[in-house]
Protein backbone atom coordinates (compact mmCIF):
# COMPACT_ATOMS: atom_id res chain seq x y z
CA UNK A 1 0.00 0.00 0.00
CA UNK A 2 1.34 3.30 -0.62
CA UNK A 3 1.78 4.61 2.97
CA UNK A 4 0.98 8.54 1.66
CA UNK A 5 -2.02 7.60 -0.09
CA UNK A 6 -5.32 9.79 0.92
CA UNK A 7 -3.09 11.28 3.58
CA UNK A 8 -4.47 15.23 4.91
CA UNK A 9 -1.87 14.71 7.91
CA UNK A 10 0.97 16.65 7.40
CA UNK A 11 3.92 14.84 8.60
CA UNK A 12 7.62 16.50 9.46
CA UNK A 13 10.52 13.64 8.00
CA UNK A 14 12.76 12.98 10.31
CA UNK A 15 16.48 12.07 9.04
CA UNK A 16 16.33 8.24 8.65
CA UNK A 17 18.00 6.10 11.23
CA UNK A 18 18.48 9.13 13.46
CA UNK A 19 16.42 7.64 16.29
CA UNK A 20 17.83 4.40 16.13
CA UNK A 21 16.99 3.35 19.86
CA UNK A 22 13.42 3.83 18.53
CA UNK A 23 10.68 6.18 18.40
CA UNK A 24 7.34 7.47 20.04
CA UNK A 25 4.70 9.73 17.90
CA UNK A 26 3.00 11.57 21.30
CA UNK A 27 0.25 13.99 20.34
CA UNK A 28 1.13 14.44 16.98
CA UNK A 29 5.45 14.82 17.07
CA UNK A 30 7.96 12.18 16.79
CA UNK A 31 9.74 12.32 19.80
CA UNK A 32 12.95 9.71 20.56
CA UNK A 33 11.60 6.81 22.74
CA UNK A 34 13.13 7.85 25.98
CA UNK A 35 11.62 11.40 26.12
CA UNK A 36 8.00 9.67 25.17
CA UNK A 37 5.41 11.27 27.47
CA UNK A 38 1.82 10.11 28.53
CA UNK A 39 -0.83 12.52 30.33
CA UNK A 40 -0.77 11.29 33.90
CA UNK A 41 -4.52 12.25 33.55
CA UNK A 42 -4.86 9.64 30.71
CA UNK A 43 -7.71 6.49 31.87
CA UNK A 44 -5.68 4.77 29.11
CA UNK A 45 -3.11 4.82 32.35
CA UNK A 46 -5.29 5.15 35.38
CA UNK A 47 -8.62 2.82 34.00
CA UNK A 48 -6.73 0.40 31.46
CA UNK A 49 -9.13 1.91 29.37
CA UNK A 50 -7.61 1.55 25.83
CA UNK A 51 -6.93 -0.76 23.11
CA UNK A 52 -3.46 -1.28 21.42
CA UNK A 53 -1.84 -3.62 18.59
CA UNK A 54 1.21 -4.11 17.62
CA UNK A 55 2.81 -5.38 14.55
CA UNK A 56 6.44 -6.76 13.37
CA UNK A 57 8.86 -5.38 11.11
CA UNK A 58 11.01 -7.83 9.74
CA UNK A 59 13.86 -7.34 6.76
CA UNK A 60 12.79 -4.06 6.58
CA UNK A 61 8.99 -5.09 5.61
CA UNK A 62 5.88 -4.45 8.20
CA UNK A 63 4.27 -8.13 7.99
CA UNK A 64 0.68 -8.38 7.72
CA UNK A 65 0.21 -4.98 8.22
CA UNK A 66 -3.38 -4.73 6.85
CA UNK A 67 -4.51 -7.31 9.43
CA UNK A 68 -3.03 -5.78 12.88
CA UNK A 69 -4.46 -2.25 11.89
CA UNK A 70 -8.34 -3.63 11.16
CA UNK A 71 -8.31 -5.80 14.40
CA UNK A 72 -6.63 -2.20 16.10
CA UNK A 73 -10.11 -0.31 14.33
CA UNK A 74 -12.42 -3.12 15.38
CA UNK A 75 -11.31 -2.61 18.84
CA UNK A 76 -11.65 0.78 18.95
CA UNK A 77 -15.15 0.43 17.53
CA UNK A 78 -16.35 -2.23 19.73
CA UNK A 79 -15.06 -0.05 22.36
CA UNK A 80 -16.31 2.87 21.27
CA UNK A 81 -13.23 4.66 20.67
CA UNK A 82 -12.38 7.58 17.83
CA UNK A 83 -9.47 7.25 16.12
CA UNK A 84 -8.26 10.83 15.75
CA UNK A 85 -6.54 9.61 12.11
CA UNK A 86 -7.67 7.60 8.98
CA UNK A 87 -6.44 4.39 8.01
CA UNK A 88 -3.62 5.98 5.65
CA UNK A 89 -2.65 8.08 8.25
CA UNK A 90 -2.05 5.68 10.75
CA UNK A 91 0.38 3.60 8.11
CA UNK A 92 2.07 6.90 7.23
CA UNK A 93 2.52 7.31 11.05
CA UNK A 94 4.35 4.19 11.50
CA UNK A 95 6.38 3.80 8.16
CA UNK A 96 7.70 7.60 9.32
CA UNK A 97 8.35 6.19 13.45
CA UNK A 98 10.38 3.35 11.23
CA UNK A 99 12.34 5.34 9.35
CA UNK A 100 13.48 7.63 11.82
CA UNK A 101 14.38 4.44 13.79
CA UNK A 102 16.16 3.19 10.80
CA UNK A 103 15.55 -0.06 12.38
CA UNK A 104 15.53 -3.36 9.95
CA UNK A 105 13.71 -5.30 12.71
CA UNK A 106 11.41 -3.78 15.09
CA UNK A 107 8.38 -4.04 17.59
CA UNK A 108 5.89 -1.33 16.68
CA UNK A 109 3.05 -0.63 19.02
CA UNK A 110 -0.25 1.64 18.86
CA UNK A 111 -2.63 2.55 21.38
CA UNK A 112 -5.95 4.82 21.37
CA UNK A 113 -6.73 5.61 25.13
CA UNK A 114 -9.75 6.81 25.98
CA UNK A 115 -7.85 10.06 26.71
CA UNK A 116 -7.79 12.83 29.32
CA UNK A 117 -11.37 13.88 30.76
CA UNK A 118 -12.45 17.63 31.00
CA UNK A 119 -11.97 19.10 34.56
CA UNK A 120 -14.60 17.73 37.15
CA UNK A 121 -15.89 14.85 34.30
CA UNK A 122 -16.02 11.12 35.03
CA UNK A 123 -18.49 10.55 31.54
CA UNK A 124 -15.83 8.51 29.39
CA UNK A 125 -18.57 10.11 26.67
CA UNK A 126 -16.58 13.37 27.10
CA UNK A 127 -13.37 12.39 27.65
CA UNK A 128 -10.86 12.91 24.28
CA UNK A 129 -9.37 10.18 23.01
CA UNK A 130 -5.82 10.20 22.04
CA UNK A 131 -3.64 7.90 19.98
CA UNK A 132 -0.22 6.99 20.33
CA UNK A 133 2.47 4.69 18.77
CA UNK A 134 6.07 3.94 19.32
CA UNK A 135 8.92 1.68 17.84
CA UNK A 136 11.74 0.02 19.55
CA UNK A 137 13.95 -2.99 18.58
CA UNK A 138 12.68 -6.05 18.08
CA UNK A 139 11.06 -7.64 21.22
CA UNK A 140 11.66 -11.67 21.91
CA UNK A 141 9.36 -13.38 24.01
CA UNK A 142 11.54 -16.42 23.49
CA UNK A 143 14.74 -15.58 22.34
CA UNK A 144 16.17 -16.91 19.14
CA UNK A 145 19.02 -18.49 20.50
CA UNK A 146 16.79 -20.36 22.83
CA UNK A 147 14.51 -21.84 20.09
CA UNK A 148 15.83 -25.06 20.11
CA UNK A 149 15.65 -25.37 23.82
CA UNK A 150 12.04 -24.10 23.68
CA UNK A 151 9.66 -23.23 26.16
CA UNK A 152 9.30 -24.44 29.60
CA UNK A 153 5.28 -24.30 30.09
CA UNK A 154 3.24 -24.75 33.35
CA UNK A 155 -0.54 -24.80 33.21
CA UNK A 156 -1.22 -21.85 36.20
CA UNK A 157 -2.91 -23.36 38.62
CA UNK A 158 -3.93 -20.34 41.03
CA UNK A 159 -4.59 -17.79 38.27
CA UNK A 160 -8.00 -18.01 36.16
CA UNK A 161 -7.88 -15.84 32.77
CA UNK A 162 -10.18 -13.42 33.60
CA UNK A 163 -13.85 -14.07 32.16
CA UNK A 164 -14.45 -13.02 28.36
CA UNK A 165 -18.37 -12.05 30.20
CA UNK A 166 -15.94 -9.46 32.08
CA UNK A 167 -13.20 -8.16 29.46
CA UNK A 168 -13.41 -9.12 25.73
CA UNK A 169 -9.66 -10.95 24.87
CA UNK A 170 -10.43 -10.14 21.06
CA UNK A 171 -10.02 -6.72 21.56
CA UNK A 172 -6.11 -6.40 22.66
CA UNK A 173 -6.12 -4.70 26.45
CA UNK A 174 -4.06 -3.58 29.27
CA UNK A 175 -5.65 -5.60 31.52
CA UNK A 176 -3.15 -8.31 32.50
CA UNK A 177 -3.61 -8.51 36.14
CA UNK A 178 -4.26 -12.49 35.66
CA UNK A 179 -1.12 -12.74 32.93
CA UNK A 180 1.51 -11.21 35.21
CA UNK A 181 0.03 -13.06 38.10
CA UNK A 182 0.39 -16.04 35.82
CA UNK A 183 4.13 -15.21 35.14
CA UNK A 184 5.09 -15.25 38.77
CA UNK A 185 3.27 -18.34 39.15
CA UNK A 186 5.33 -19.86 36.77
CA UNK A 187 8.58 -18.34 38.41
CA UNK A 188 7.90 -19.18 41.25
CA UNK A 189 7.36 -23.33 39.37
CA UNK A 190 10.83 -22.80 37.96
CA UNK A 191 9.47 -22.40 34.70
CA UNK A 192 8.92 -18.94 32.76
CA UNK A 193 5.71 -19.27 30.53
CA UNK A 194 2.05 -19.96 32.10
CA UNK A 195 -1.13 -21.35 30.09
CA UNK A 196 -4.31 -19.96 31.65
CA UNK A 197 -7.31 -22.21 31.61
CA UNK A 198 -10.96 -20.26 31.98
CA UNK A 199 -13.56 -21.20 34.81
CA UNK A 200 -14.59 -24.02 32.94
CA UNK A 201 -10.83 -25.84 32.90
CA UNK A 202 -10.59 -25.02 29.12
CA UNK A 203 -7.03 -23.87 28.30
CA UNK A 204 -7.41 -20.27 26.91
CA UNK A 205 -3.75 -18.36 26.09
CA UNK A 206 -0.97 -16.63 28.31
CA UNK A 207 0.74 -13.58 28.44
CA UNK A 208 1.45 -12.19 24.87
CA UNK A 209 0.53 -15.64 23.28
CA UNK A 210 -2.07 -18.12 21.68
CA UNK A 211 -1.58 -21.48 22.25
CA UNK A 212 -1.65 -24.73 19.91
CA UNK A 213 -1.57 -28.70 20.25
CA UNK A 214 -0.61 -31.43 17.65
CA UNK A 215 -2.81 -34.34 18.72
CA UNK A 216 -3.82 -37.33 16.57
CA UNK A 217 -2.10 -35.33 13.34
CA UNK A 218 -4.29 -32.26 14.23
CA UNK A 219 -2.95 -29.11 15.44
CA UNK A 220 -5.65 -27.87 17.77
CA UNK A 221 -5.85 -24.33 18.78
CA UNK A 222 -8.96 -22.20 21.68
CA UNK A 223 -11.72 -20.98 19.90
CA UNK A 224 -13.00 -18.62 22.42
CA UNK A 225 -11.63 -16.77 25.58
CA UNK A 226 -8.55 -15.25 23.48
CA UNK A 227 -7.06 -12.95 21.36
CA UNK A 228 -7.51 -13.49 17.66
CA UNK A 229 -4.05 -13.33 17.26
CA UNK A 230 -2.30 -12.85 13.82
CA UNK A 231 0.28 -15.42 14.43
CA UNK A 232 -2.25 -17.91 15.31
CA UNK A 233 -4.20 -16.71 11.53
CA UNK A 234 -0.82 -17.12 10.03
CA UNK A 235 -0.22 -20.74 10.98
CA UNK A 236 -3.76 -21.47 10.42
CA UNK A 237 -3.29 -19.99 6.83
CA UNK A 238 0.30 -22.01 6.46
CA UNK A 239 -1.46 -25.40 7.89
CA UNK A 240 -3.95 -25.17 5.36
CA UNK A 241 -1.65 -25.06 2.80
CA UNK A 242 0.53 -27.78 4.21
CA UNK A 243 -2.74 -29.82 4.59
CA UNK A 244 -1.87 -30.07 8.06
CA UNK A 245 -5.56 -30.74 9.65
CA UNK A 246 -6.36 -28.67 12.45
CA UNK A 247 -9.69 -27.94 14.68
CA UNK A 248 -10.34 -24.49 16.36
CA UNK A 249 -12.64 -25.39 19.57
CA UNK A 250 -12.65 -25.74 22.90
CA UNK A 251 -9.30 -27.47 23.91
CA UNK A 252 -9.27 -29.46 27.34
CA UNK A 253 -6.16 -30.05 29.56
CA UNK A 254 -6.05 -33.34 28.70
CA UNK A 255 -5.29 -32.60 25.27
CA UNK A 256 -2.40 -30.59 26.18
CA UNK A 257 -1.23 -33.58 27.83
CA UNK A 258 -1.83 -35.72 24.94
CA UNK A 259 -0.24 -33.52 22.64
CA UNK A 260 2.94 -35.06 20.71
CA UNK A 261 3.72 -31.51 20.47
CA UNK A 262 2.54 -28.04 21.63
CA UNK A 263 3.92 -24.68 20.43
CA UNK A 264 3.12 -20.80 21.64
CA UNK A 265 2.53 -18.00 18.96
CA UNK A 266 3.05 -14.07 19.03
CA UNK A 267 4.04 -11.28 16.98
CA UNK A 268 7.09 -11.47 19.50
CA UNK A 269 9.06 -14.55 18.63
CA UNK A 270 6.36 -16.18 15.80
CA UNK A 271 6.31 -19.96 16.27
CA UNK A 272 7.87 -20.71 19.42
CA UNK A 273 7.79 -24.67 20.48
CA UNK A 274 7.07 -25.38 23.95
CA UNK A 275 9.15 -28.31 25.12
CA UNK A 276 8.24 -28.82 28.68
CA UNK A 277 5.12 -28.68 30.41
CA UNK A 278 4.65 -28.76 34.16
CA UNK A 279 8.26 -29.93 33.95
CA UNK A 280 8.05 -32.69 31.92
CA UNK A 281 9.23 -33.16 28.09
CA UNK A 282 6.31 -32.60 25.75
CA UNK A 283 7.25 -35.48 23.22
CA UNK A 284 10.91 -35.96 23.26
CA UNK A 285 11.40 -32.75 24.78
CA UNK A 286 12.82 -31.24 21.77
CA UNK A 287 10.69 -29.02 18.83
CA UNK A 288 9.02 -31.37 16.96
CA UNK A 289 8.46 -31.92 13.23
CA UNK A 290 5.25 -29.87 12.22
CA UNK A 291 6.57 -27.05 14.80
CA UNK A 292 9.54 -26.97 12.99
CA UNK A 293 8.11 -26.93 9.77
CA UNK A 294 5.43 -24.06 10.59
CA UNK A 295 8.10 -21.94 12.32
CA UNK A 296 10.69 -22.43 9.34
CA UNK A 297 7.37 -21.40 7.08
CA UNK A 298 6.42 -18.19 9.16
CA UNK A 299 9.70 -16.77 8.73
CA UNK A 300 9.74 -17.39 5.07
CA UNK A 301 6.59 -15.55 5.01
CA UNK A 302 8.67 -13.12 5.63
CA UNK A 303 10.59 -12.52 3.18
CA UNK A 304 7.84 -13.13 0.26
CA UNK A 305 5.22 -10.07 -1.06
CA UNK A 306 2.09 -11.92 -0.07
CA UNK A 307 2.25 -10.28 3.66
CA UNK A 308 4.57 -7.68 3.92
CA UNK A 309 4.88 -4.04 3.42
CA UNK A 310 8.46 -2.42 3.06
CA UNK A 311 8.98 0.19 4.69
CA UNK A 312 9.66 3.53 3.18
CA UNK A 313 13.22 4.47 4.07
CA UNK A 314 13.93 6.84 1.86
CA UNK A 315 15.38 10.53 2.68
N1 LIG B 1 -2.70 -13.43 23.33
C1 LIG B 1 -2.44 -12.31 24.02
C2 LIG B 1 -3.09 -12.10 25.35
C3 LIG B 1 -1.58 -11.34 23.49
O1 LIG B 1 -1.32 -10.21 24.17
C4 LIG B 1 -0.94 -11.59 22.24
C5 LIG B 1 0.00 -10.63 21.66
O2 LIG B 1 0.49 -9.74 22.33
C6 LIG B 1 -1.23 -12.79 21.56
C7 LIG B 1 -2.13 -13.68 22.12
C8 LIG B 1 -0.60 -13.08 20.21
O3 LIG B 1 -1.15 -12.26 19.21
P1 LIG B 1 -0.37 -11.89 17.89
O4 LIG B 1 -0.04 -13.15 17.21
O5 LIG B 1 -1.35 -11.05 17.10
O6 LIG B 1 0.86 -11.13 18.29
Amino acid sequence: MDASAGTTLELERGKVGSLPGGAAWIEGAVVPIEEARIPITDTGFSRSDLTYDVVGVWKGAFFRLEEHLDRFERGCGLLRLQLPYSRDELAAILHELVRVTGLREAYVDVICTRGTPPPGSRDPRTFRNRFYAYVIPYVWLLPWDQRDEGMDAVIARTTERISPRAVDPTVKNFHWGDLTKGLYEAYDRGARFPLLLNAEGHVTEGPGYNVFGLVDGRLLTPVGGVLQGITRRTVLDLAEREGIGFDVREVTEAELWQAAELFATSTAGGVMAITSLDGKPVGDGRPGPVTTRLRDLYWAAHEGPEWTTPVDYSE
